[in-house]
This record gives C-alpha cells, sequence and structure tokens, in this order.
C-alpha cells in the first residue's frame, strides 16, 4: 500500500529516533530476501544525500530494497523513504496511459495521438508568437541525462532559454554563495568531514527529519567522541535537537547578526589563521575590495550583546559557541533551506564560509562548509547539467560566447542558436505564464501546482496555457489541470545518473521495464525533438548511457570534470565525486587542495590552498550587511 504523508512522518521521526537511541535504522533489515531475488545496485531517488541502494527483483518485479553495504555515503542505511522506493514502483496512482483533454476532461489516449498534439501545438506557438513563448520546467529529481536533452532542445534547437528547474526555489542561494566566495559552486569538502569533525554548526536544518542518513552519521560521529560539540541557530526546536549541546533559538531571519559575532569573537580571541588569511583570502564588502583591518572593524559593531538583542538569543551562548568553534580542530558547517530559501540566502551562505576561511578549517579531514542537497540530482543534472535559464551544461554560462561555442559545437547546432541572455527564471516563468506572456509550458517530474510560492497567481495562468506534464503518477496537482500528460518511468524502470550533495555522481540502475506504457522521460523529449524537426541532433541517443557520453563531453577540462566516469565505471563503483578527469582517477575528496587534480601546485607556491575558481586564487571573506527578513514574523 501507498504510505499516507502522515505514516510517512511518523516513520520519518521513528527512524530519526531510533538512530539517536543507537537503534539500527529500519532499512537495513527491511528486505525480505527469498532466494530467487536477485539485487541490483543503484541510488536512492529522493533527497541529496545520495545513499547507495540494492534492488531486489524477483521474476523481473521490484520486490525489496535495502542499503548498499558497500555504499561509503550510507554504509547499509537508509531512511524511510529510501525503505519505501519499491513501494512507490508499484503505487496505485502510477499513470500508465497518455492523457489527453477533451471536452474539459483528461481522456485516455494513445502516444501518437498525444505527442502528435504536443508537437503541433509547440509548432503553432513557437511560429506565432515566438520561441520565447514555450518554456520547459524541469526537476531535481529528473536524471541527468533527462535534463541535458531537455536543455538540448529547449536552448540549443528551440533557441530559448527559457528552461528552468525546481532546485532554482531551494537551493539557488547556495549556488550563489559558493560561486562568490569561492568562485566554484558545490562544495569543497564531502560526507566523509562528517566523520572526523569535533564541531558541528547547524543553520536552519532539521536534519533528523530531512537528511536522516547524514544524522545518522553526525550521531556516530557524536557517540565515538563524547567531546564533540554540536551546535544549532534555528528558530525551532525538532527531533534533531536530541543531539544538540547548544540550540541558539534565533527570531527567524536574523541569524546574519549572529554569524558575524561569531566571527568577531575568533578574531579578537585569536582563533583566526594569520598565515592562510594572509595567503590564501580576500575581503570585500559586496560591492568592493576592502582590507582585513576593514573587515575587522566592520565586525566590531557585532558585539555578542548586539546579535543577542536582535536575534532574541543569550550573549553569553554566543560567546560559548564561538569558542567552541576556534578551539576546534575541525567544523563542519551544514545547512540547508532554513538558510537558502529567504531573500538574504546568498549572503548568508557567504558567512557560513566566512568562519571557515578565517579559521582556515576548510580542505582537510573534518573541515567543511557544506550546503545539503534537498533533491537527489539537484547539483548532477541542473546544477552541472545545466538546467537553469542562466546556465549552460559543465557550468557554462549562457551569457558567454565561448562557453555558447563549445556547447554548440558539441550539440551541432550553430552557435547563434543558443541565446546569449538568461530566460525567465522560475517565479519570472511562472509570472509569464500567469500573463499569458508564455502560452505553453512542458513540465517533467515535478508538481508546481503544488509547490509554487504564492502558488495562487499562477494557477489561472497554467490552466490556460497549453500545459504538458511528464509524470509518473496521476492525479497530482498539476496533472489535474494539464491538456497533456504523459507516463514517465520511474527510477527502477531506466537507466541514468544522479549527482549528490558532496559532488558523486552515482549510476542509477534499470532493473524492469516501465509499468504499463510508461516511457523513459529521455525518450518522450527525443520524440519531441523529432516532431519538431530537430531529430538529427538526437537519433543517436538510443540509450541513457549515449546521452551520458555526450555530456561527459561537456564536463572536460571543466572544473567539475566527469570524463574518468563513464557508465561501465559507474555501474561497478559506488559512484564518483569529481573532478574525476580519467577511469583510472579515483575522484576527489578535497577540493583546491593537494589531491584535486585541479590544484596548480605551481601557482599555489606553497600555500595549502588554491581556489582556483577565482583569478587570483583567493577566496572572498564577504562583509555583508545583516539586513533582517524580507517579512518579518509578527504575533
Ligand atoms: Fe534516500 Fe535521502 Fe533517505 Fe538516503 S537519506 S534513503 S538518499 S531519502
Amino acid at each position: 500500500m501507498p504510505v499516507s504523508r502522515r505514516e510517512f512522518l511518523k516513520l520519518s521521526a521513528a527512524s530519526a529516533a531510533a538512530s539517536t537511541l543507537g537503534v539500527e535504522l529500519l532499512a537495513t533489515k527491511s528486505a525480505h530476501a527469498t532466494p530467487a531475488m536477485q539485487w541490483t545496485k543503484s541510488v536512492c531517488r529522493f533527497c541529496g544525500v545520495g545513499c547507495g541502494v540494492m534492488i531486489g527483483t524477483t521474476n523481473g518485479k521490484v520486490t525489496a530494497v535495502k542499503g548498499d553495504k558497500l555504499n561509503p555515503i550510507n554504509k547499509g542505511l537508509l531512511c524511510v523513504k529510501g525503505f519505501y522506493l519499491h513501494k512507490v514502483v508499484n503505487a496505485k496512482n502510477r499513470l500508465l496511459k497518455p492523457l489527453v483533454r477533451k471536452n474539459g476532461k483528461l481522456v485516455e489516449a494513445s502516444w501518437e495521438e498525444a505527442m502528435s498534439l504536443v508537437a503541433s501545438k509547440f509548432k503553432e506557438t513557437i511560429e506565432q508568437n515566438g520561441k520565447d513563448s514555450v518554456c520547459f520546467y524541469g526537476s531535481g529529481q529528473a536524471t541527468t541525462e533527462e535534463t541535458y536533452i531537455a536543455n538540448k532542445l529547449f536552448k540549443g534547437h528551440i533557441g530559448t532559454n527559457n528552461l528552468e528547474g525546481n532546485p532554482r526555489l531551494c537551493m539557488a542561494s547556495a549556488v550563489g554563495g559558493y560561486l562568490t566566495t569561492f568562485g566554484a559552486d558545490e562544495p569543497v569538502g564531502s560526507f566523509d568531514d562528517i566523520d572526523s569533525a569535533d564541531v558541528f554548526l547547524l543553520v536552519g536544518s532539521n536534519t533528523a527529519e530531512a537528511h536522516p542518513v547524514v544524522y545518522d552519521r553526525l550521531v556516530a560521529r557524536k557517540k565515538k567522541n563524547p567531546n564533540v560539540k554540536v551546535i544549532a541557530i534555528d528558530p525551532r526546536k525538532t527531533p534533531t535537537n536530541k543531539i544538540i549541546d547548544l540550540h541558539l533559538q534565533v527570531i527567524p531571519g536574523y541569524d546574519l547578526s549572529i554569524m558575524h559575532a561569531l566571527a568577531n569573537i575568533v578574531v579578537k580571541e585569536g582563533f583566526t589563521d594569520e598565515t592562510f588569511i594572509k595567503d590564501s583570502l580576500n575581503f570585500s564588502d559586496g560591492k568592493k575590495a576592502i582590507s582585513y583591518a576593514d573587515y575587522k572593524k566592520f565586525l566590531e559593531k557585532y558585539t555578542p550583546e548586539y546579535a543577542a538583542e536582535k536575534c532574541g538569543v543569550n550573549a553569553e551562548d554566543i560567546v560559548t559557541a564561538a569558542r567552541w568553534y576556534g578551539q576546534a580542530k575541525s567544523v563542519v558547517s551544514l545547512w540547508t533551506m532554513g538558510v537558502n530559501q529567504r531573500k538574504r540566502g546568498v549572503w548568508l551562505n557567504n558567512l557560513m564560509h566566512n568562519m571557515h576561511l578565517i579559521t582556515g578549517k576548510i580542505g582537510y579531514k573534518g573541515a567543511d562548509s557544506l550546503s545539503l542537497t534537498g533533491q537527489p540530482n539537484a547539483c548532477g543534472g541542473v546544477r552541472e547539467g545545466g538546467g537553469l535559464c542562466h546556465l549552460l551544461p559543465g557550468h557554462r554560462l549562457v551569457a558567454k560566447e565561448a562557453h555558447r561555442e563549445q556547447i554548440a559545437k558539441i550539440w551541432n547546432v550553430p552557435a547563434s542558436n543558443i541565446a546569449p541572455k538568461p530566460g525567465k527564471h522560475t517565479i519570472a516563468m511562472f509570472e509569464a505564464v500567469a500573463s499569458g506572456e508564455i502560452k505553453a509550458a512542458y513540465i517533467m517530474c515535478t508538481n508546481p501546482a503544488q509547490s509554487l510560492p504564492n502558488l495562487n497567481k499562477y494557477l489561472q495562468g497554467l490552466k490556460d496555457c497549453f500545459l504538458v506534464v511528464a509524470e509518473c503518477f496521476h492525479p497530482t496537482e498539476t496533472s489535474k489541470i494539464a491538456d497533456v500528460v504523459l507516463p514517465a518511468a520511474f527510477w527502477s524502470e531506466k537507466d541514468g545518473v544522479y549527482g549528490c550533495t558532496e559532488r558523486r555522481s552515482q549510476h542509477q540502475a534499470k532493473v524492469n521495464e516501465p509499468k504499463g506504457e510508461a516511457r523513459w522521460d529521455g525518450d518522450i523529449l527525443i520524440d519531441l525533438a523529432t516532431r519538431l524537426g530537430h531529430g538529427k541532433n538526437f537519433e543517436h541517443f538510443t540509450t541513457p548511457e549515449d546521452v551520458w557520453n555526450e555530456y561527459l563531453l561537456c564536463t572536460k577540462g571543466k572544473d567539475m570534470d566527469l570524463t574518468g566516469a563513464p557508465y561501465s565505471r559507474l555501474k561497478e563503483v559506488r559512484g564518483l565525486r569529481w573532478p574525476v578527469p580519467s577511469v583510472d582517477h579515483p575522484g576527489t575528496e578535497h577540493r583546491f587542495t593537494s589531491g584535486d587534480p585541479l590544484f596548480p601546485e605551481d601557482k599555489a607556491a606553497g600555500r595549502r590552498m588554491y581556489f582556483y575558481g577565482k583569478p587570483d586564487g583567493r577566496a572572498v571573506v564577504f562583509a555583508r550587511p545583516d539586513l533582517g527578513p524580507h517579512e518579518p514574523t509578527d504575533d
């Protein structure tokens, strides 16, 4: 039976509590193995932790899931979400046939009827209203290959950059933070740092419920070393509090001043790494370069008392937190949507990084500034694969001529096909849908009519435009109002690659055929490309592996080089952390330092770290103003 939301939350909490008490998580014992069962290595498709799973099949049917003990992320554990994956494959609300709206009702149709309708409507809309009158909205739940095909079709062939993905709404701030601070997106370290950190700083993250397997690793670390301290900055008390030693329970939205106060104390009490600061850092007020002395002066305002007053916490607790942080040999900061989903998200990300930089606690075992990702492939498909309106595959930008030329060559199109101006970001895109400027939308593997903020603004527009939804399940709030609903293959029914929080790309294995008439999303998009007259550049994609091989060309020589991660290798290993530039390279645990194949020893000239995303190899410490929330809470 499918699990209700309430049951699911209860089970999540139970699982979190179990791990706190030292009880093995449910899933390690979950699989009811039978002699006939075959086990295949794969990956969970529910969150950015990227746990390895073993899929149990009996006579070609998915019958069980268990944690993959050989996977270094979860070492056999799964949370309740992964634990129930096999139930989802067989859920009753799987969509089995295409649906087309006729006389106001969605009725079953053939693939031919559905796809010819989609293609003719898209063609007509583009001809009559221009290429920017259509859009694509994808997902951090889609595989990299699927997002890549959509990118190639919409940006390279249709010629619109109106292509977005739901990660825009969850982690764009993390991207902005990494880019501005380090000059390159995605974390410096990895989950392995959790196993040796002495202090954890959790900000805006209910890890026990949102990322239970990470939480479990944290619990394990704390058990192994009882001196480990966990500090939380969070307005809420959550199940994660079970392992928290110091909770700074802030008034929502004022935590920027706490981060500055922590920095002020570590500077004043001598916990900074002056050599690292001198060799490897620049300072900025967000508009122009400032000096280290200017930064210290800026911090003076942020006394513990000032921050305590603003945030509604005790000044002594801020001092304690700063001392724990400063005295620790290594610190891992972890955060999620409490930091990212807000107006000042990029700034707060910068301030999290600031602390690691001024204390030098970054780039070695146990020291990292790690934004936890919500979705399983938000990093892989969308951030790395270029699934946002300003990006191209391989951490490239549509605005850069050289980047457009490089990708156009791989896509076999004139560079002029790719527009130099970013398309509409998610909110602007749905505003354009609401205003009627965008007249046809293709939604893949996501449910915006459920999840958009200020949803009521966009609902009527979504109903009025020509709405195509490719989805595994029906009804969803979005599929209910669609003009065409296309049944998509789910998880175990398709090969693909997911890239999780720690830069690790993992192969998802196809172990059974799609239910009913469902098709792989990539196949549906290739069908659409062909019907729109672009088949020539898509016909060589006969399998997801073909798509991955072309995508690898986009990563060659980039900071997220995955050239050494073809399917043949990914099927054997438990994922690889980029950069992994050759098939004999083991992958990279820490970036910008020795062991990273891109670390330029010559330029670094004896420095421990060289942030090669920045022209001078120096990361930036930001003196951001402590503006409060865009919309303060009231009673
Ligand atoms: Fe899946 Fe995330 Fe749970 Fe791991 S923590 S089993 S990746 S949902």
